[in-house]
């Protein structure tokens, strides 16, 4: 009887962990990727998970306060992968200059806090992601410098980094960022009808189709429970987007969500680049401190 008892609160112990354990997050970061524009092209694995997931047509990439900040890259990735507008990060623009993501830390750094033993991986073509948004444990991977050899390389790269890291170790929650959808948006105009635009988002897609197969043929995958996230960092007219708070093409994002714990369709309530943080650790069980200040909200999720 004694025994039994002893046994039943060992396995009362570690349910929680265990079931925790099971829980993913796999976000990708597509950089100035506008939703239309994805509906205009061939991109058949984001229109897949659109439809089989949930999805938010516009997600606010500045927030309602006032802070100051760019409709630009840093501030749009850095309130997606911490949960707090620009007002806390402080992340104005691409510059990062006395910044306070050491304060405000990403949704990578607050499971590792919360579980040290989870493993967490970055992988960016982007170099600020690297000296000053992911830390030391983050498992940043700076595949390449999209800068220097381009972002169609670097995602290309980047693509099968993950894809290899997916399907090969055992990663709790990772965040694969792809960059040319910008450059070919400053190249050729952010826009439906540019084609080079929507090819560089088909050509993503592919990218995006490897790192999914991946996640399927992990050899655990039917024990485990991925939340797929997708959203950009803001959108664009013309070929920019600087300067974009009242332009929608430019401030409005989305959001897609995917996996069993989702609630498909349409997401009803306003969604903003912070919900993104705020629901990757509801997946993930990571209890969320008041202290932390988060103004994202967990949606799309099941109770
Ligand atoms: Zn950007």
């Amino acid at each position: 009887m004694r025994l039994a008892l002893v046994t039943a609160a060992c396995v009362l112990a570690t349910a929680p962990l265990q079931a925790a354990d099971k829980k993913k997050v796999l976000f990708i970061g597509i950089d100035g990727c506008r939703y239309d524009a994805i509906q205009y092209s061939q991109a058949k694995y984001l229109k897949e998970l659109a439809k089989d997931g949930a999805v938010s047509e516009r997600c606010d990439v500045l927030g309602d306060r006032k802070t100051g900040a760019d409709t630009s890259t840093g501030p749009g990735w850095s309130s997606a992968l911490t949960g707090v507008w620009a007002d806390k990060h402080r992340v104005f623009d691409n510059t990062f200059k006395n910044h306070n993501v050491r304060d405000y830390p990403t949704f990578l750094a607050r499971l590792k806090t919360a579980r040290p033993e989870a493993k967490v991986a970055a992988f960016v073509t982007w170099g600020p992601f690297r000296d000053h948004v992911f830390g030391r444990n983050e498992g940043c991977e700076y595949v390449l410098d999209g800068d220097k050899m381009g972002y169609e390389i670097g995602d290309r790269s980047v693509g099968h980094a993950a894809a290899r890291s997916l399907v090969g170790t055992d990663l709790d929650a990772a965040f694969v960022y792809f960059g040319n959808s910008d450059s070919a948006g400053h190249g050729y105009g952010f826009h439906p009808k540019s084609p080079k635009y929507t090819n560089s988002i088909e050509a993503i897609d592919e990218h995006l189709g490897q790192v999914l197969k991946a996640v399927r043929g992990r050899k655990n995958f039917a024990g485990e429970d991925w939340l797929i996230i997708v959203c950009t960092d803001h959108g664009g007219k013309g070929r920019g987007h600087s300067l974009g708070e009242k332009e929608p093409e430019i401030r409005t994002g989305f959001l897609i969500l995917h996996g069993p714990s989702v609630v498909n369709g349409a997401i009803k309530e306003r969604t903003g680049n912070v919900d993104v943080a705020a629901t990757a650790l509801a997946h993930l069980g990571v209890p969320v401190k008041k202290e932390w200040g988060l103004d994202g909200k967990p949606v799309g999720l099941r109770k």
